[in-house]
C-alpha cells in the first residue's frame, strides 16, 4: 500500500494506492488496473475523493500510454525512435539555433502539474543549460493575477495563508468566482459551518453547483453581469467606508494607503454599481453590512474573477475589502485565493515563471541571483534576465524575435491557450517543437519530437497544495519500459549541451538543492527534505532551516518591509456589452473533467455524461434564437467558431452562454476567448468574450 495524493487538482486529496492481485477482477472491456484507489483521511479531504480522484488509476492502464520517443519523419508522421537518437536530434537543433540567433531563440514552457522537483529543474535547465530567458508556464493562465495582487498587497503570495480547516468554523464565507462544488468537491465540507449559519455568499454569473449550495437559507447567490466583479467590490468597499463599518484600529496599525483607497471608491455608490453589475444597490449595501457584522469572515477568490484583463485589480479589490474588515491574520478570519492546478502553488515558486528564480525570488534581484547562482555553480552574470509571459512567448513563436524551438513539459497549450488558433498556428511555424508527456495530447500530436515520461504514481517527488502545504508524491507502480523521468531527460540534454552544474536523477537530491536555492526567498523550503516530509509533519512554507513551518501567515506582520499590508487604489472599467443578438460567453469547468481534459477525457466514467461539447443557454435566449434542448448550435466571433449541443437551463443569465474549456480541436472553447492580457499579471481574458449564437 502506498500513501500518496491525487494526480489532479490543488486540493491534493490524500489517497492510498493498493497493488491489485491476480484475483482482482478486470472490467469487461479494459485491462486490469495496477492499483485500487481509496481515499485517505487528511485535513483537506477527510477521506473523500471526487469522481476524478476515484478513477485516477485508469491513467496507469491507459492503452494510449507512450513508451518510446517519437520523431516526425519526412512523411510528416511521428515514428518510434531510440532515446539517444531523439535527444541527439534535440541537442543538435538547439545548438544550431542558439549559434545563429542566440539562446533566446529557444523557449521552454512548463506546467503547474509538475512536481516541485521538476518545476525547479526546468527553470535551472532553461537558464544554465539552454541559457535562455524564454521560459514561462501554464500557471500564467491560472494563478498569475491572484499572485500579482497578493504580492503587491501582502508582499507574499500563498494561495491560502491559513489551513483549510480554519474555514470549518466560519460564520460567513464570501466566495468570488469559484465553483468548488465541481472543481474540488471535498472542499465543500469546509463550507458546512458557514452554510449552517446561512453565511455562504457565492458571487457567480451562473448558478453553478456551488451557487446552489446557498439554497434553503444556507446563503446568498449574487449573479452579476460577467466581468463586473471589480465594480461590485468597489461598491462594497464604498459602503464599508461610507458607513464606517471598517476595523479602524486594524487599518491604522496594520495597513497603509487608506486615504488613496477612500478617494478611489468615493464615487462607487451602490446605485452606480447597480447599473454596471446588475446587482441591486439594496443588496450591495446589505451584503457589505453582513460581511462587517460577522465575527468570523473569510473572503476567497477564484479564476472567475481573476481571469480578466482587470483580474489583478479585481483580486486587489477583494484584498482591500478584506483588509478594511481586518480579516487577514486575525484568528477565525482571512483572505485567500483557491489555486487550481495540482501543483499550481509550487509550480509558481521554483523558477518556471519568466521573472522568477527558486524560492519565489525576483530574477532581477542581485542578491537572489548571487545566491541561486552559487547553488547552481555558475556566475550570476551568466544568468539571463526576465523572459516574456506565456501568451507573448507562444504567439511570437516562429516570428522574427520569437523562439524558433520550444520544449513543452506538462502542458497542453493546443487546448488551454487563449485565442488558441493563433497559438496552434504559431507553434506550427516552429522549427522544433518538443513535447514531454505520458499520453499523446493534442499538443504532442503536433510536435516534431515527443518524449514519453513518467506519470504521478510512477514517480517520487513533492507537490505544494492550495494551503502552501508541501506533500510527498510517492511511487506505487513501476513505470513502463521505455519511459523516462523529466529529471533524466534534462540531465541527458544538459550533458549533450556541455552545461555546467549538477543534474541529479534522484528527486530527493533535487529537492535538497531546491531547498538550498530557495533559502531567504519568500517561499523558503530550506528546512525541508523528503526524509522530514516522510515523517508526516505539517509542512506549510515558509519553512526555513530550524523552523516548524508557517500554517498561518500575517499574524504579526505582512511581508512588506514595513510589516504593513498595502491598500492599493484600483479603478474599474465598464465591461463592453454584447450588442444586437450577441451574448457574453463565460467559460468554466465540469465536475468530470480536469483542465485541458488530456487525461480525463480518456476515462469512460468521466466522459459518458458529456462526451462532446455542451453549451448552457437560458431557455428564453434559446427561444429567441430558435434553439431547442439538444440542438446543435454554432458559437462564433472574430477569432473563430465552435459547434456544441445546447443545454437549456435557468441557471444561466439570459445574456450569457457557458462553455466548459476541457474539449479539444474544433470543440475548444478557447477558439473564442480573447488573448488580451492583464497589464500587471499578463493573465489573458479567459472568462469573458462576446459571441454570436445560432442554430446549426
Ligand atoms: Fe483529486 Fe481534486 Fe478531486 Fe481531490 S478534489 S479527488 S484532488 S481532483
Amino acid at each position: 500500500m502506498t500513501d500518496t495524493h491525487c494526480p489532479y487538482c490543488a486540493l491534493q486529496c490524500a489517497m492510498t494506492l493498493t497493488a491489485t492481485t491476480a484475483t482482482t477482477p478486470a472490467t469487461a472491456d479494459r485491462p486490469m488496473l495496477p492499483v485500487t484507489v481509496a481515499g485517505r483521511d487528511f485535513p483537506t479531504n477527510r477521506g473523500g475523493l471526487c469522481k476524478k480522484g476515484w478513477t485516477s488509476a485508469e491513467l496507469l492502464a491507459d492503452t494510449g500510454r507512450l513508451t518510446t520517443p517519437l520523431v516526425r519523419g519526412d512523411d510528416g508522421e511521428l515514428h518510434p525512435a531510440e532515446w539517444d537518437a531523439a535527444l541527439d536530434l534535440i541537442a543538435a537543433h538547439v545548438r544550431t539555433i542558439a549559434a545563429e540567433d542566440g539562446p533566446d531563440a529557444i523557449g521552454v514552457f512548463g506546467g503547474g502539474g509538475l512536481t516541485n522537483e521538476k518545476a525547479y529543474q526546468l527553470g535551472k535547465f532553461a537558464r544554465i543549460a539552454l541559457r535562455t530567458s524564454r521560459i514561462d508556464y501554464n500557471g500564467r493562465f491560472c494563478m498569475s493575477s491572484a499572485a500579482a495582487a497578493a504580492n503587491r498587497s501582502f508582499g507574499i503570495d500563498r494561495g491560502l495563508p491559513f489551513p483549510l480547516t480554519d474555514l470549518d468554523t466560519a460564520e460567513t464565507v464570501l466566495l468570488l468566482g469559484s465553483n468548488v462544488g465541481d472543481t474540488m468537491p471535498p472542499f465543500v465540507s469546509h463550507l458546512q459551518g458557514a452554510r449552517a449559519r446561512g453565511g455562504l455568499i457565492v458571487v457567480d454569473p451562473r448558478r453553478s453547483s456551488t451557487a446552489r449550495l446557498c439554497a434553503d437559507g444556507a446563503g446568498i447567490h449574487v449573479q452579476p453581469v460577467p466581468g463586473s466583479d471589480l465594480a461590485l467590490l468597489l461598491a462594497l468597499t464604498h459602503v464599508v467606508i461610507a458607513e464606517e463599518l471598517y476595523d479602524d484600529g486594524y487599518v491604522r496599525q496594520r495597513t497603509s494607503g487608506i486615504e488613496a483607497l477612500r478617494q478611489s471608491v468615493s464615487a462607487w455608490w451602490p446605485e452606480r454599481a447597480e447599473t454596471v453589475t446588475g446587482v441591486p444597490a439594496r443588496s450591495i449595501r446589505e451584503l457589505a453590512r453582513t460581511l462587517a457584522r460577522s465575527d468570523s469572515t473569510y473572503i476567497l477568490t477564484g479564476r472567475g474573477v481573476e481571469q480578466h484583463v482587470d483580474g489583478t485589480d479585481t483580486a486587489t479589490a477583494a484584498i482591500n475589502l478584506a483588509l478594511l474588515l481586518g480579516l487577514p491574520g486575525t484568528p477565525g478570519c482571512g483572505y485567500g485565493t483557491l489555486t487550481g492546478q495540482g501543483n499550481g502553488q509550487g509550480g509558481r515558486e521554483h523558477g518556471q515563471k519568466a521573472d522568477q528564480l527558486p524560492g519565489y525570488q525576483s530574477i532581477t534581484d542581485p542578491a537572489a541571483r548571487a545566491s541561486v547562482a552559487a547553488v547552481w555553480g555558475v556566475d550570476p552574470d551568466d544568468l539571463p534576465g526576465p523572459g516574456v509571459p506565456a501568451v507573448e512567448l507562444l504567439q511570437s513563436a516562429g516570428l522574427p524575435g520569437g523562439v524558433r524551438a520550444l520544449l513543452v513539459h506538462g502542458s497542453n497549450v493546443f487546448v488551454s491557450a487563449p485565442n488558441v488558433q493563433t497559438v496552434r498556428e504559431a507553434l506550427g511555424r516552429l522549427e522544433l517543437l518538443v513535447v514531454s508527456d505520458f499520453l499523446l495530447s493534442e499538443t504532442a500530436r503536433a510536435a516534431d519530437i515527443v518524449l514519453p515520461v513518467l506519470q504521478w504514481a510512477e514517480e517520487e517527488g513533492t507537490m505544494t497544495n492550495l494551503e502552501g502545504r508541501v506533500l510527498r508524491r510517492r511511487r506505487a507502480v513501476d513505470a513502463p519500459a521505455g519511459t523516462r523521468s523529466e529529471l533524466w531527460i534534462m540531465a541527458e540534454l544538459a550533458r549533450r549541451l556541455d552545461a555546467p552544474g549538477v543534474w541529479s536523477l534522484e528527486p530527493s537530491e533535487v529537492f535538497d538543492e531546491l531547498a538550498r536555492a530557495s533559502a531567504g526567498g519568500r517561499a523558503d523550503y530550506s528546512g525541508l527534505s523528503h526524509a522530514l516530509l516522510d515523517l508526516g509533519i505539517e509542512a506549510h512554507w515558509p519553512f526555513p532551516l530550524g523552523s516548524l513551518g508557517t500554517p498561518r501567515l500575517f499574524a504579526d506582520r505582512f511581508a512588506h518591509a514595513d510589516g504593513r499590508a498595502t491598500l492599493v487604489a484600483v479603478r474599474a472599467r465598464t465591461p463592453e456589452p454584447a450588442t444586437g443578438d450577441g451574448l457574453t460567453l463565460i467559460t468554466g469547468r465540469l465536475l468530470e473533467q480536469y483542465q485541458s481534459g488530456a487525461q480525463t477525457r480518456r476515462i469512460p466514467e468521466l466522459t459518458e455524461k458529456r462526451p462532446s461539447l455542451v453549451a448552457q443557454l437560458h431557455p428564453a435566449t434559446a427561444r429567441r434564437h430558435g434553439i431547442a434542448e439538444g440542438d446543435g448550435i454554432r458559437l462564433s466571433n472574430v477569432r473563430g467558431e465552435v459547434r456544441a449541443r445546447a443545454e437549456l437551463t435557468h441557471d444561466i443569465r439570459p445574456d450569457t452562454v457557458f462553455l466548459p474549456f476541457h474539449y479539444a480541436d474544433a470543440e475548444s472553447a478557447n477558439l473564442l476567448t480573447s488573448d488580451r492580457v492583464d497589464p500587471h499579471s499578463a493573465m489573458p481574458e479567459f472568462k469573458r468574450a462576446l459571441v454570436q449564437v445560432s442554430a446549426v
